[in-house]
């Protein structure tokens, strides 16, 4: 089974939900690992076993981009916040930047997400 993973900055966190909410069916078909908050809200609602890691800023990020590394990610949705600094920018940039060593699909906007799920529920 492959695996997504999971992350939205704090503005985007409703919005991931609402994703999330959207594509349940497809979603089901893959394993989820998320950051802290990300994964709670989501299992919180939709009770889909997301495996949660630390919260982003805390490590959170980098947790991810670990696994990015070792190729048992292989889709990213990553629903950043582009008007608001963060304090872990630079872990942010290292998984942007692992996804593209590794050729991992990265969506970083609701509507690429759309594509990406789409895309990888096409090609289990
Ligand atoms: P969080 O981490 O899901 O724990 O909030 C994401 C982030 O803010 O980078």
């Amino acid at each position: 089974m492959k695996t997504i993973a999971l992350i939205a900055h704090d503005k985007k966190k409703d919005e991931m939900l609402e994703f999330v909410g959207h594509h349940l069916e497809e979603l089901k078909h893959f394993q989820l690992v998320a950051t802290h908050t990300t994964g709670t809200l989501i299992n919180d609602k939709y009770h889909l076993n997301v495996d949660t890691k630390m919260s982003g800023p805390l490590g959170g990020d980098q947790q991810i981009g670990a696994l990015v590394a070792t190729e048992q990610v292989h889709y990213v949705i990553f629903l950043r916040d582009p008007l608001t600094s963060q304090p872990h920018e630079p872990d942010i940039n290292a998984l942007l930047r692992l996804c593209d060593v590794h050729n991992i699909p990265l969506a970083t906007n609701r509507r690429s997400a759309h594509i990406l799920i789409k895309y990888a529920a096409a090609n289990m």
